[in-house]
């Protein structure tokens, strides 16, 4: 089916109490393990590029490999751009089919951050193409943009209330204490702030930083309101370590497409442990119904 956008999905999401898992892609096999593993559990998928990769493959690309998987597809499939930062790299994605984008302009003070918000949702939205936005900055490092520990500072929830009452968002992203890339300790997740953020917001909250949280610590975010959480960097490694694994197996074993599935087999895996432990299984009917 066609690729949707991201608002109803969480809309569904957030109403019947699970998060939507949200992958960032390397490649067209990866984008294809990321709806193969969506469609044998029957869920919903975000699939999220992030500007380097839009920068090393070009908007089109990307864009039709993922219209000819979703497709062939019978699930609810979501392209969305991940920390857009450039005006017209997020334009250009609402112009050529990107069906979701973010818009990160946390780094800005909060007036500024809400005026070139606004600008991404009400392009976005005249194009039917959902909107996530950030306030206060997310530790750890994210595409080549660092946010060390001093630089970050958690959502204060008056700024979060005022924000999603001016803008009609898909999703909203707040530092709660997760941080991008690997922990190195114990995060820190903020959890009766995710609540008051929430409530007060009444906006699906989007979690970055999904790698390595424990079970515990993701459903209780879920439970809160979380209604995307993105998983990237544990799909760095499963792509680069099934890849020399197999080598390493087989060194004798010169077929490249034997390598390639073996690696296929690894993503579509690890995809389908996150979208079952978010709870997203079985909910592509549902989610139809309310995009349709
Ligand atoms: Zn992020």
């Amino acid at each position: 089916m066609p690729l949707v956008n991201l608002k109803p999905v969480l809309a569904e999401a957030k109403s019947k109490g699970y998060a939507v898992a949200a992958f960032n892609p390397l490649d067209y096999a990866s984008m294809k393990a990321m709806v193969a593993a969506a469609e044998e559990l029957n869920a919903p998928v975000i699939i999220q590029t992030s500007a380097k990769t839009i920068n090393y493959y070009g908007h089109r690309a990307l864009v039709e490999w993922m219209r000819e998987i979703a497709a062939d597809s019978p699930i609810p499939a979501v392209l969305h751009l991940d920390h857009g930062k450039d005006f017209d790299m997020i334009r250009k994605c609402i112009e050529m089919g990107w069906t979701s984008v973010m818009i990160d302009a946390s780094d800005h003070p909060f007036e500024k951050n809400l005026e070139l918000s606004r600008k991404v949702v009400d392009l976005a939205t005249a194009a039917n193409v959902g909107v996530e936005a950030e306030i206060g900055q997310i530790l750890g490092v994210e595409d080549d943009m660092v946010v060390t520990e001093e630089e970050s500072h958690l959502t204060d929830p008056n700024e979060a209330e005022k924000f999603c009452r001016e803008l009609d968002l898909s999703a909203f992203a707040a530092a709660i204490g997760t941080a991008h890339g690997y922990y190195k300790g114990e995060p820190k997740v903020a959890f009766e702030l995710i609540e008051e953020i929430n409530r007060r917001t009444n906006t699906p909250m989007a979690l970055h930083g999904g790698t390595g949280l424990s079970d515990e610590v993701i459903q209780r975010c879920i439970k809160l309101g979380c209604a995307k959480i993105n998983i990237s960097t544990n799909l760095k490694h499963v792509f680069i370590d099934s890849f020399v694994n197999y080598h390493r197996e087989k060194p004798s074993d010169y077929e490249p497409l034997r390598v390639l599935g073996a690696q296929f087999q690894a993503m579509k895996d690890l995809f389908k442990s996150k979208i079952e432990q978010f709870g997203g299984a079985n909910r592509a009917g549902d989610v139809l119904s309310k995009v349709a």
